[in-house]
């Protein structure tokens, strides 16, 4: 008979670790060490669970890059004695979670499997337990020895995601997530089926490397029509700014204002990396397609193709932290480093 896998929990807050009180109609934090009590199905699953809680369970609003060396600290801690780990946070922010944890986690062959909930655990209603239970099913899938995920994935609603190609598109739906630019990685239906040509293949014999250096000294600047050059004037001289998103229209384009590309340039000159990311959900980025973006291409601007913005952010802050050469940046960006995006 199979080895039972060891699959080590992590509750970092958010919806899923509450249980209503029915007779104040309060929400309160459920203690994770009775989710078998809670959860019965789990003892079905042919694995051994461990939960690690936070501290203090933050609503994943308060997430920052402070949590997510918390949570890399934990994972690169019991790394070599688990075989999957599934990460419990608020799902508001969990695409940006996911991404960076995505970017620190080099040469990763376990899965690390995100999920959460719209309903707390406790409501009758919830979508708690499918989503728990089926992201540990898949934190334990092995076939031949091997890790089926080895990436950091996104579970939810029946549906496994890349975790750095997914965004939040529904604050109300059980099926709160979408990977715009990318298929799902595997679905939960009669079977879990794997679409295992899609999956990150990675040889087990490579050590982790984990990343715990990133640079906050970032910005997302969303145009739109009417944004005058002195917001971004302002914007782009931030104190100690390193790096900037770049949310553009269409397919990368922006007002061809001689104002703007001029204040662009002078930021490019300084030193600070641009990234141009598109506003639509769907589809890439394609500098010189119109003339207004010719001249974002012409100045140096790097292109996020069909990143998300949230892995736009989590790859700008790891390359920051990771002070890779100026002239490297580009080139490191523009590529996949863990699947973030398509090479065309
Ligand atoms: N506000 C909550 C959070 O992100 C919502 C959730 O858990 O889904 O922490």
């Amino acid at each position: 008979m199979a080895k039972k896998k060891n699959i080590l929990l992590i509750y970092t807050g958010g919806t899923i670790g509450m249980v209503k009180d029915y007779k104040t109609n309060s929400l309160l934090p459920f203690d994770f060490s009775n989710l078998r009590k809670r959860i019965p199905e789990l003892n079905q699953l042919p694995c051994k669970i461990k939960t690690i809680t936070f501290k203090t369970p933050i609503d994943s609003s308060n997430m920052n890059p402070k949590y997510w060396i918390d949570i890399i600290n934990i994972i690169q801690k019991h790394y070599e004695t688990t075989d999957g780990f599934v990460i419990l946070t608020g799902s508001d922010t969990m695409s940006y979670t996911a991404s960076a944890i995505s970017f620190m986690l080099e040469n990763l062959c376990k899965p690390v499997i995100f999920t959460g909930s719209q309903l707390p655990i406790g409501d009758l209603r919830t979508d708690a337990k499918e989503n728990v239970i089926t992201a540990i099913e898949i934190a334990s899938a092995y076939k031949n020895e091997e890790p089926i995920i080895k990436e950091v994935g996104l579970y939810f609603e029946y549906k496994l995601y890349r975790g750095n190609r997914t965004t939040k598109i529904n604050s109300e739906h059980f099926d709160a997530f979408s990977s715009p630019n990318f298929p799902h990685l595997a679905e939960s239906g009669v079977h879990l089926s794997f679409q295992e040509h899609l999956l990150l293949q990675k040889k087990s014999s490579k050590k982790l490397i984990v990343r715990k250096k990133l640079n906050q000294n970032v910005v997302i600047l969303k145009l739109f029509p009417g944004i005058t050059e002195k917001t971004i004037e302002t914007i782009l001289n931030l104190k100690d700014l390193k790096g900037v998103i770049l949310e553009t229209f269409g397919s990368g384009n922006a007002p061809t204002k001689k104002g703007i590309i001029t204040l662009l340039k002078q930021a490019i000159n300084r030193g600070i990396q641009i990234i141009n990311v598109t506003q639509c959900i769907t589809g890439s980025v394609n500098m010189g397609l119109y003339e207004t973006s010719s001249q974002l291409k012409e100045i140096g601007i790097i292109s996020g193709k069909d990143i998300t913005t949230e892995a736009a952010l989590a790859k700008l802050m790891y390359l920051l932290g990771e002070e890779v050469e100026y002239l490297k940046f580009k080139e490191y960006f523009e590529n996949p480093l863990r699947g973030e995006m398509t090479v065309l």
